[in-house]
């Protein structure tokens, strides 16, 4: 038996393991795994470099910098960590440190903290941009829940329709919304980007009582996580009380370096990089250049929809729209941020400016900055996103983004002096906008992959573009496909496994 997996980002690489896990050694007859990376290195968005700064290595994330240690996915992935040998490379941001207490909205031409307690609340909505904000929230639960036939609506409506009047909640809906998607609040989907705030209000017909009414309620699936973390790794389990936030000392590369070790050193898994599939035909007797009994894909949706173009039955009934990011690293001699060492800043939608935010990675993980901690400020600009194009155009020179990124730091901080070391990256189409209609979309694709005119059961589906971008989701959806694999396989031989798959990976999308 062949299994493809398509794409060697955190998604691939972590079913990897989970399938050789559970299949070498196991009997049944031969069996094999393959995964198609197209690029020459793996990892996919998961970019660290680290350079030289003044002879010292300091860590430059070029895609993910920070994970959540808190929900099922979270402990999930704390699990993962432990079983690479990653425990001791953690670094954490304490609940109570600055980095975790402290992030701000770029508002009206100068930085606003955002309220991190109740007090803290209680006077931010005495006056200035977030005024009225603790009314809007008294007053949100006797607004009446939305009415039934709403299937979805952009996270602007939602919060507008909860919240009316309530300026502050759009600014820092919008500023969120950059953050995670560096998309546009007013085409992102809340049932799809913000689903346990729909789910809450769906269930209580308001919001704030929906979040408290499940606040301290832990489904099934988080006390099994945490059980499991607990009895394996009790360190790393009260890490995850403890902290707001972590990453590991060399960088977030470490996972997905020790993920490709563990796929090398498995006996039934091939990995091949530099490999691009261009074409996916679901019908064995057409097989070109490699067959496979199931193909489970990790690439975006334009990607793998364009493998599919000419495949029989018609193709791909959908596909999520991607934005692209200009990520730049900075590394200054001393300390050039004007404010206490704080997590960085977003920007709202309605500022405008090339900007979505900026990370101050010095001070939320100094332990980055190689034997030059407490010497080294390190801050990353993230620019474009959707509306990347409008910015940059096509095609930017990176020294034009390095530019920009000096520009938006002189504007919003003060900040002239030059770097002594910086990269630009430029991140096409690296994150999927879960746009209104989205849902919708993904329940259209999970019909084509069952369907006898469409993927005909052949094809199941995870990763960043099917559902949750952060690392965590792409871990969770990952090892939840690799196990219902497994599941299905149980007790029987692989020669006489059927080429159907068991999911499509979309399920949730059925409700
Ligand atoms: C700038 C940025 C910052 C981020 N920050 C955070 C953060 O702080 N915290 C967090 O949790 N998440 C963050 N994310 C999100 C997270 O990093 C990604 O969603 C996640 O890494 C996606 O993993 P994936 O394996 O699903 O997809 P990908 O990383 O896209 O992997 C897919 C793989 O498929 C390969 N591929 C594509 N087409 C083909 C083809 N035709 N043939 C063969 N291979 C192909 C690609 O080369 C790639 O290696 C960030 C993302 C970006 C871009």
């Amino acid at each position: 038996m062949h299994i493809a997996i398509l794409g060697a980002g955190i998604t691939g690489l972590t079913l990897a393991r989970t399938l050789s896990l559970g299949l070498v050694g196991r009997g049944g007859g031969p069996i094999r795994i393959s995964v198609l990376e197209g690029q020459g290195r793996v990892g996919g968005w998961v970019q660290t470099q680290r350079k030289s700064v003044a002879g010292e290595d300091a860590v430059f994330e070029q895609g993910p910098r920070t994970l959540r240690p808190s929900g099922p996915a979270g402990l999930r992935t704390l699990r993962l960590l432990g079983d690479l040998g990653l425990a001791e490379d953690v670094v954490q941001v304490g609940k109570g440190a600055p980095a975790a207490r402290k992030r701000y909205l770029y508002v009206q031409g100068r930085l606003l903290r955002l309220p991190a307690s109740i007090l803290d609340t209680v006077k931010a909505s005495a006056s200035g941009p977030l005024k009225g904000l603790v009314g809007s929230v008294l007053r949100e639960p006797f607004i009446p829940g939305r009415p039934r036939d709403l299937e979805d609506e952009s996270v602007q409506d939602f919060f507008a329709r909860r919240f009316p009047g309530a300026d502050g909640i759009q600014l820092a809906a919008s500023a969120m919304m950059h953050g995670i998607y560096a998309g546009d609040y007013r085409k992102l989907s809340v049932r799809s980007c913000l689903p346990s705030l729909w789910e809450a209000e769906g269930r209580s017909g308001s919001l704030v009582r929906g979040m408290l009414l499940s606040g301290s309620k832990a489904t099934t699936e988080e006390d099994e996580a945490r059980h499991a973390l607990k009895i394996h790794y009790p360190q790393l389990m009260e890490m995850a009380e403890t902290s707001a936030i972590y990453s590991l000392r060399q960088g977030l590369s470490g996972i997905t370096d020790a993920l490709n070790q563990v796929a090398i050193q498995s006996p039934i898994v091939t990995m091949r990089p530099s490999s691009p599939v261009t074409k996916v035909i679901l019908d064995e007797s057409k097989a070109k250049v490699m067959d496979a009994d199931w193909v489970v894909s990790t690439l975006p949706g334009p990607s793998i929809a364009s493998c599919m173009k000419g495949s029989p039955g018609n193709p791909i009934p959908y596909t999520t729209p991607y934005a692209s990011v200009a990520v730049v690293n900075m590394a200054f001699s001393q300390r050039v941020l004007p404010l206490d060492p704080a997590f960085g800043y977003l920007v709202p939608v309605r500022e405008g400016g090339d900007a979505l935010g900026v990370v101050f990675d010095s001070d939320a993980l100094p332990s980055q900055d190689g034997a030059r901690q407490g010497g080294l400020n390190r801050l990353t600009v993230m620019m474009g996103g959707w509306k990347f194009k409008q910015i940059f155009g096509e095609k930017p020179h990176p020294d034009d983004v390095l530019k920009k990124a000096r520009r938006v730091l002189k504007e919003q901080m003060g900040i002239v002096k030059e770097p002594m070391a910086h990269h630009v990256s430029i991140q096409c189409q690296c994150i999927p906008q879960y746009e209104v209609g989205w849902w919708d979309g993904m329940r259209q694709v999970d019909e084509w992959l069952r369907s006898s005119t469409g993927a005909q059961g052949r094809m199941a589906v995870c990763g960043a573009g099917w559902g949750g971008v952060s690392v965590n989701d792409c871990v969770q959806g990952a090892e939840k496909v690799g196990h219902a694999l497994l599941d299905h396989l149980k007790g029987k031989t692989f020669s006489g496994a059927s080429p159907t798959l068991p999911l499509t990976g979309l399920e949730r999308f059925r409700k």
